[in-house]
C-alpha cells in the first residue's frame, strides 16, 4: 500500500492527529487538513488516492465537499470515506447517495479505518496490497518505481511513470489534455497543453519498443485513452 497518498479532512485536532499517526504507521502517506477549503487547495496541487472526510466541518461541510467532488470530472474517481458522529441510518444512506465509497461512525478504531481504506482501494481498482497495478502483461510497481511489460523492465522518466500510472488506474476512459494536466501534473502547475503531447509521444515511443504503442490511443478532438483493446 505504500505510495498511496491519503487526504484526511478533519477539524478535530485529536482525531486528525490520531489519523496522521495511525495511517503513517501503516505505510500510507498522509496529508491532513482541517477544512474543505484547504482540502480543495491540496487536491488542486497533489495526486490524492483516497479522501477520509469528516461530515461536520466549519465552512463547507464534508457532505457538501463530497457532493462537489463527485460532480467534478477531475475528482470524481477519488474514493471518499465519510466520517460521522451521527449513527442514523438515513445519514448513511445520504452519504452513500452523494457518492461516498464508504462510511464510518465515530468513535471508530484506526485499525478498522485502515482495513476500510484497503478495501475501498482494492474495490476501486487502484494499487493492490503489494503496491502493484496490473493491466494485461503490464505491471506497474509503485513502491519500486518499476514498470515491466511481459517481464521486461521499461525505462521511463518520473513524469511518464506518473502518466502511465494514471492511465493504468483509469483504463478505457478518455481524458482531455487539460484533465491529464490536472490529474498528473496538478492544477496549480502552469504547463502548456502541448507538454502533455510531448510526454504521450515519449511514452508511446517506449511502448513501441515492445510493439505496444497502440495502448495509448488518440481520440480525435478530445484527448487520449489507455486501453488494451484498440
Ligand atoms: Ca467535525
Amino acid at each position: 500500500m505504500s505510495n498511496l497518498n491519503i487526504l484526511v479532512v478533519e477539524d478535530e485536532d485529536a482525531i486528525r492527529d490520531m489519523l496522521i499517526m495511525a495511517l503513517g504507521q501503516s505505510d500510507l502517506q498522509v496529508t491532513a487538513v482541517a477544512s474543505a477549503e484547504e482540502a480543495l487547495r491540496i487536491l488542486a496541487d497533489q495526486n490524492i488516492d483516497l479522501i477520509v472526510l469528516d461530515w461536520m466541518l466549519p465552512g463547507i461541510s464534508g457532505v457538501e465537499l463530497a457532493r462537489r467532488l463527485k460532480n467534478d470530472a477531475s475528482y470524481k474517481q477519488i474514493p471518499i470515506i465519510l466520517l460521522t458522529a451521527r449513527a442514523e441510518e438515513s445519514d448513511k444512506v445520504r452519504g452513500l447517495e452523494i457518492g461516498a465509497d464508504d462510511y464510518m461512525t465515530k468513535p471508530f478504531s484506526p485499525k478498522e479505518l485502515i482495513a476500510r481504506i484497503r478495501a475501498v482501494i482494492r474495490r476501486t481498482g487502484k494499487l493492490d496490497d503489494t503496491g502493484q497495478l496490473t493491466i494485461g502483461d503490464l505491471i506497474l510497481d509503485a513502491s519500486q518505481h518499476r514498470l515491466t511489460i511481459a517481464g521486461q523492465t521499461m525505462d521511463v522518466s518520473p513524469t511518464e511513470f506518473k502518466l502511465i500510472q494514471f492511465f493504468m488506474s483509469n483504463p478505457d476512459k478518455v481524458y482531455s489534455r487539460t484533465q491529464l494536466l490536472d490529474q498528473v501534473w496538478g492544477r496549480s502547475v502552469y504547463i502548456e497543453e502541448r507538454t502533455v503531447d510531448v510526454h504521450i509521444r515519449r511514452l508511446r515511443k517506449i511502448l513501441a519498443e515492445f510493439d505496444r504503442e497502440d495502448l495509448i490511443q488518440t481520440v480525435r478532438g478530445f484527448g487520449y485513452r489507455f486501453s488494451l483493446t484498440g
